[in-house]
């Protein structure tokens, strides 16, 4: 794979301060496939630095301009859609049809969305004798996870420069290729320098630098619970505006009605795509006490066909972490009816898709994020119950309802404490907002919603 020895800074591939590089591993085969320099808080200086410059000219560019470049953005990674898949199944490992299919195709979409929003909002309202402006937040901080990583860039950096704001992004250590890629088709698309910027570099190190730094003005993050509360903490004591999007437990209701072999098998391919690497994955499955044994039988037929084909985790310490939470559901009392420890390949970071039945709202399993191909099937007494178990996690970020009727499932859906939830099998929408509930973050991601993220009010009154 290629890959870049510098950062992306002010337009131009630029010498790292530092000279540590980070390694990025295919986790199919555990070989090296590039290097990428590991950023400093120099770094990060130097990229803020010229995000802050960038920033009086970009949010001054009539939106249609910004549009404009969004639109030129887009049609880059059209182009290179192919590279996109192949990189992103080089260091993430997911299957080149996921890959190109989700992985490349997902982004382009929300980079598409952008451009239309762009040139189509009221980045001015009228309000009685006021009228309100709309104006970019800042420079923004992005950090970014490896699961989608081509999407979690975008979903931050189209909204951002679409709202006339200036980035700098600090990638995932394991999925750091996808973002130089990124920040080259960014430069093909004529974004001015300094608009972007690219630092790579490890969490604790170039993250925290960023997140910490005073000259930037919203810091959105996309992670982990425990980063995510460290970056909310350090934002507030700044005053700084953030936005989280962290973990999920999400809930895939089947109520009697429903078709029970539909609801249990979409239920099963959405927990396994990706490897379970989804925050918003529907991890526990609630079935009705008197369809339970069947919908256990129907999940344990669909995960073993599966087998090695949804790829690995990413690395070594999320088969671990994976692998310890199984350990878990056994020795908590969960069956195990589909998967479990053996790992399908010799080599690779490969798990089991596995599946536990008899799972109880208080276990471990049924209440921590896996982040893996593991699903929990929990068994329901009637609605009131359902809905006590499926609001019963810290968590809200997405879930799934399925009912014969789909007024019965929208009334269901709308006491759920979550930001997602997908009717009958509803398809993705890239300008539906996207983000949770509860513990499962602060603001929201995609459309509307995603881009007013970016942009402060001021109002000027006559
Ligand atoms: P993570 O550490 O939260 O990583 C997310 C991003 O934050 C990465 O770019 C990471 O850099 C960076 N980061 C780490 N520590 C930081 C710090 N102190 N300050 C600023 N930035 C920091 O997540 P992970 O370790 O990759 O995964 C651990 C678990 O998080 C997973 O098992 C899963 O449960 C959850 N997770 C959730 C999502 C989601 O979409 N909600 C995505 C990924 C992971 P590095 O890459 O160098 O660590
Ligand atoms: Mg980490």
């Amino acid at each position: 794979m290629k890959a870049h020895d510098g950062m992306y800074i002010d337009g131009a591939w630029r010498p790292a301060a530092g000279s540590d590089t980070i390694e990025v591993l295919n986790p199919v085969d555990e070989q090296v496939v590039g290097r990428v320099p590991a950023g400093t808080a120099e770094d990060v200086d130097h990229a803020v630095r010229a995000a802050r410059a960038a920033l009086p000219a970009w949010a001054a560019t009539p939106p249609t301009e910004r549009a404009a470049r969004l639109s030129v953005l887009r049609d880059v990674l059209v182009a290179r859609q192919d590279e996109i898949a192949e990189t992103v199944t080089a260091e993430l490992g997911s299957p080149l049809k996921f890959s190109q299919n989700v992985h490349a195709a997902v982004p382009i979409a929300v980079a598409g969305s952008y451009a239309e929003l762009a040139a189509t909002y009221a980045f001015e309202e009228k309000a009685g004798n006021s009228t309100v402006h709309l104006e970019p937040v800042g420079v923004v901080g992005a950090i970014t996870p490896w699961n989608y990583p081509l999407h979690q860039i975008v979903a931050k950096v189209a909204p951002a420069l679409a709202a006339g704001c200036t980035v700098v992004l600090k990638p995932a250590e394991d999925t750091p290729l996808v973002a130089q890629l990124f920040a080259e088709a960014v430069h093909e698309a004529g974004v001015p320098a300094g608009v972007f910027n690219l630092v790579t570099g490890l969490g604790p190190v170039a993250g925290q630098a960023l997140a910490e730094h005073p000259d930037v003005d919203l810091v959105s993050f996309t992670g982990s619970t425990a980063v995510g509360r460290q970056i909310g903490a350090t934002a507030g004591a700044a005053i700084k505006k953030v936005a989280l999007e962290l973990g999920g437990k999400s809930a895939n209701v089947i109520l009697p009605s429903a078709d029970l072999a539909k609801a249990v098998n979409v239920g099963v391919a959405n927990v396994m795509s990706n490897s379970g690497q989804t925050c918003s994955a529907w991890t526990r499955m609630l079935v009705h006490r008197d369809q339970y044994e069947e919908a256990v039988e129907l999940a344990a037929t669909a995960a073993a066909k599966y087998g090695d084909r949804i790829g690995p985790v990413v690395n070594a310490k999320q088969q671990a972490r994976v692998r310890s939470y199984i350990d878990k559901g056994v020795a908590e009392g969960a069956r195990l009816v589909a998967g479990g420890l053996e790992s399908p390949r010799e080599q690779g970071y490969f798990v089991s898709p596995t599946v536990f039945a008899d799972v109880t709202p208080d276990m471990t399993i049924a209440q921590e994020e896996i982040f893996g191909p593991v699903l929990s099937i929990l068994r329901y007494e009637d609605e009131e119950d359902a809905l006590r178990i499926a609001n019963g996690t810290v968590y809200g970020l997405a879930g799934a309802v399925w009912a014969g009727d789909q007024a019965e499932a929208v009334a269901f859906a709308r006491r759920l404490e979550t930001g997602q939830v997908d009717i009958n099998g509803g398809r993705f929408n890239p300008l539906a907002p996207f983000g949770g509930y509860k513990q499962s973050g602060v603001g929201r991601e995609l459309g509307t919603h995603g881009l007013s993220e970016y942009l402060q009010t001021k109002s000027l009154q006559f």
